[in-house]
């Protein structure tokens, strides 16, 4: 029977849709199974298991999984021996020390002596004893952020994105702990097999990340032009230019990324470019 490298994602939360969009780019379907525990892709060798986060780095320490997608964040509290193979882009957030907006603490050496509440004590206390700090870590597993209204703790260690979770409970951020993202996680015994599995999912994994950072231009440049234009396109070996119709004119086409996707668009006008198309990218081979 043909090997299947088993996957772990997140059941339901911040992870589920955007693991599974990710496997479906990479041509993983696998269906709509929400409720099921495992089910098997249709046309890649992979089973895909559906479990809490905070179980994935055990499972795949353990080989119940063979990989998983889950938070950094995740991946350094438990503490559990997998290996870290890609970061996927999403799920960022960042770990956070934050005090009640009207206590007079000013830097994270204030907190000495104090009692902090968190689900990561074990991020936390490699973070205090790193600076030297001894204060006081209250751990608990869920709604970290009401513990200092209700007398529990003078600090909270919790995960940020917007920052709206710790205004509406009048916390303010004090300091950054752990800036964190999805990754892939994988077991350290993985059998040749498996491994030949994870190397074709990585290849078609960063096709589908980097597509996502770059777009298709086209565009029409007259050719005393050209030179100047095709100066600010790098493309993927260099721009392509073709002929059009009009005399004196050529069509450009190339790939730019996301970053400064904006300032080459206007410095591409400014150079005399009309009927610029941006295009999305869907897979990016190199
Ligand atoms: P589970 O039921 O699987 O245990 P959970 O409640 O522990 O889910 P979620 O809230 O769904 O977890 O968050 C999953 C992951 O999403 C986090 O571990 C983190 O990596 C990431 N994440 C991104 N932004 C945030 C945020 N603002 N708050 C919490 N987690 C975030
Ligand atoms: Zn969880």
């Amino acid at each position: 029977m043909e090997k299947k490298i088993r996957i772990a994602i997140q059941k339901s939360g911040r992870l589920h849709d955007d693991s599974m969009r990710l496997l479906k780019e990479c041509g993983i379907d696998a269906g709509n199974s929400r409720n099921q525990l495992r089910v098997a892709a249709t046309n890649f060798p992979a089973e895909i298991f559906f479990l809490r986060d905070d179980d994935i780095p055990e499972y795949v320490q353990d080989g119940v999984a063979d990989i998983g997608f889950v938070g950094e964040n995740v991946v350094l509290e438990k503490n559990k021996k997998v290996n870290t193979v890609e970061k996927l882009g999403f799920g960022k957030c960042r770990l956070s020390l934050a005090i009640p907006a009207n206590k007079r603490i000013r830097s994270a050496e204030d907190l000495a002596g104090k009692k902090i509440a968190t689900s990561y004590p074990h991020i936390l206390s490699g973070y205090l004893k790193k600076k030297k700090i001894k204060a006081d870590i209250h751990t608990i597993s869920g709604s970290v952020e009401i513990a200092p209204r209700i007398g529990l703790a003078d600090a909270i260690c919790d995960l940020v994105s917007s920052g709206n979770t710790l205004f509406s409970n009048e916390l303010t951020e004090l300091e950054t702990i752990l800036q964190s993202e999805a990754v892939i996680i994988s077991n350290n015994d993985l059998s040749p097999a498996l491994q030949k599995i994870l190397h074709k999912l990585l290849f078609r994994i960063q096709s589908v990340k980097r597509s996502r950072n770059n777009k298709y231009v086209l565009l029409n440049a007259p050719n005393e032009k050209l030179d100047a234009i095709c100066g600010l396109l790098p493309g993927m070996r260099s721009p392509t230019v073709l002929p059009l119709a009009e005399p004196g004119w050529s069509s450009v086409h190339s790939v730019i990324t996301e970053t400064d996707f904006w300032n080459i668009i206007e410095q591409l006008k400014q150079q005399g470019a009309e009927g610029i198309l941006v295009i999305p990218i869907e897979k990016m081979i190199l």
